[in-house]
Order: structure tokens, then sequence, then C-alpha cells
């Protein structure tokens, strides 16, 4: 199983005989809004281009997998015209199957079996309080091939006794975090925090990649912070942080207990995705 970083979330995950292109943005410097509404530091996004490697591992994607399409930071206009250019499938939650497909896009579900991999919707939740609710549910998926490390992408999240509870239960070898801290200048942190990467990697033992940096303008943390706080906890030898453009190779350690997967059904976005757009309208 391989992880190829793109930019910020965007990345392409090898794994069994498929490689799938995760939550693509692809466009270029400034091409989406900024974020950061107070504090200084505001500017249009992402801030950085796609790596010089970037043409050659999108010729390489066989399907996509999106954690959150109503968020532009992880499905963008360039990233629509691109799949739909390609005429790729596109796996996401139950979540955000009528928004992709009015959309144009081949939206399918994603469920225990897809695509041969053991699989599971994990639901994660996007800041705390009245911030969570207006950011809407998201969810993480957890992902397993014969024969190769099992892999759980959290997806835009802070840390949930839910989320530890689901690590614990699932027990992935390989944990995909987004670690920018992002925070709009208002209200709470809408990703994890340096404190709760290191609560949660040391709640297992897997092998832990850190994404969603330096790309977005309301992300503050830099990959010097966390790689500094990692050492400083002893965690440097199953934490990576890598470049945008540098890929990260696991192998299997020893044949893997069948997951126990949760069929719990997910909770759907409420009146807030409605709310949220208004408000945009008139930013
Ligand atoms: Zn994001």
């Amino acid at each position: 199983m391989k992880i190829h970083q793109l930019r910020n979330a965007t990345l392409l995950l090898e794994i069994g005989e498929h490689f799938l292109l995760v939550d693509p943005v692809l466009g270029d410097v400034g091409a989406i809004p900024a974020f950061k509404m107070r504090g200084g530091g505001r500017r249009r996004n992402p801030t950085v281009p796609l790596p010089p490697e970037a043409p050659a591992l999108l010729e390489k994607a066989t399907a996509v997998l999106i954690t959150h399409a109503h968020h532009v930071d992880h499905l963008d206009p360039a990233g629509i015209a691109w799949i739909k250019e390609r005429g790729l499938d596109v796996w996401v939650s139950p979540l955000d199957m009528p928004a992709l497909r009015k959309k144009g896009l081949n939206a399918k579900e994603v469920t225990d079996g897809f695509l041969g991999l053991r699989a599971e919707i994990v639901p994660a939740v996007h800041s705390t309080g009245i911030m969570g609710w207006l950011m809407g549910p998201v969810t993480g998926f957890y992902l397993s091939a014969p024969g190769e490390p099992s892999v759980y992408l959290t997806s835009d999240a802070v840390l949930t006794q839910n989320m530890l509870a689901a690590v614990k239960r699932l027990q992935p070898d390989v944990i995909v975090a987004p670690a920018g801290a992002a925070n709009f200048g208002i209200g709470p942190d809408i990703l994890f925090s340096i404190d709760e990467l290191v609560t949660l990697t040391k709640s297992c033992n897997a092998q832990m990649v850190f994404n969603h940096l330096e790309s977005i303008d309301h992300c503050p943390t830099t990959r010097t912070d966390l790689r500094d706080r990692m050492q400083a906890e002893g965690l440097t030898d199953r934490t990576h942080v890598p470049e945008d453009g540098e890929s990260v190779t696991f192998e299997a350690s020893s044949t893997p207990a069948p997951p126990n997967i949760s069929t719990a059904p997910i909770p759907r976005h409420g009146f807030q995705k409605w709310l949220v757009n208004q408000v945009a309208k008139v930013m």
C-alpha cells in the first residue's frame, strides 16, 4: 500500500490493484476562495501549486474517493472537470451521492466489499459545538485490501471518543489525518490540534500520515512544527509528514485479523448546508 501525497488533502492511494484519487482539488494557486476571516493571513487558495509529480500520478488514477464533497478544499471545480474528462467512478458516503450525481458525476456508495476492499464509512466531526454543526457531517473511510496494510482516512475532523473507539475496534495499520489545525479566525479549530494528533497517535500502534498542511490559508500548523513535536514525543518512527509529491510505502507486517466492520447508520446533513451556502453567497 502506498500513499502519494499531492497537496493538502489530495493524495493518490495505491491499494490492492487500485489507484484511488482522494479528495481531488486540482485548481491552480488562488483558484478557490480564502477561508481565513479574521486575524490576518487571508489569501485565496490553494496557496501552493500541485507538485511536479502530480501529472504522472494523476494519470494512474483508476477511481476517485471523496471524504466530504461539500467543502471546496476537498473537491474543486478543476477536480470535477478532471473526473468528468476521464469518466472515473467517484466513491463516496451516501451523504454526498445526491449532490455529486446532480453535478453529473458517476457517484457510487462506499460499502464493505466495494472494489474488492473491506471498507467502513467512519463518521467524523469537523469541529466542536455550533461550528461542528455548521461544518456539516463528514465521513472518514477504513479500507483494507487482502495482504496489505489497512488504512483509515479520518477525513477533516477533531478528536472525539467515537473516533478513538473506531480506531480501537478497527486497528488500522495506517491512519491518514489532516494536521493543519484550521481555524477561520472566528470560533474553535475545525481540524485536529497538534495535541489531539499526539493523543490519537498514542492511542494506537498505527503508522500515521499527516497532511492538509501548508496549502490553505486557515491552516497555521507547519510541517516543521509537527515534526518537531512528534520528535519531542518520541513518535518519529511511526509518524510521517510527507512533502507534496512525496510517496510513503507500507508493507503488511503479518496476516491481520479480519476487521470488525460496523454498519451503523451515519449522521445526515441538516439545514446547515443551505444556511452556509446562503452566507457564502453574500461574502
Ligand atoms: Zn479540508
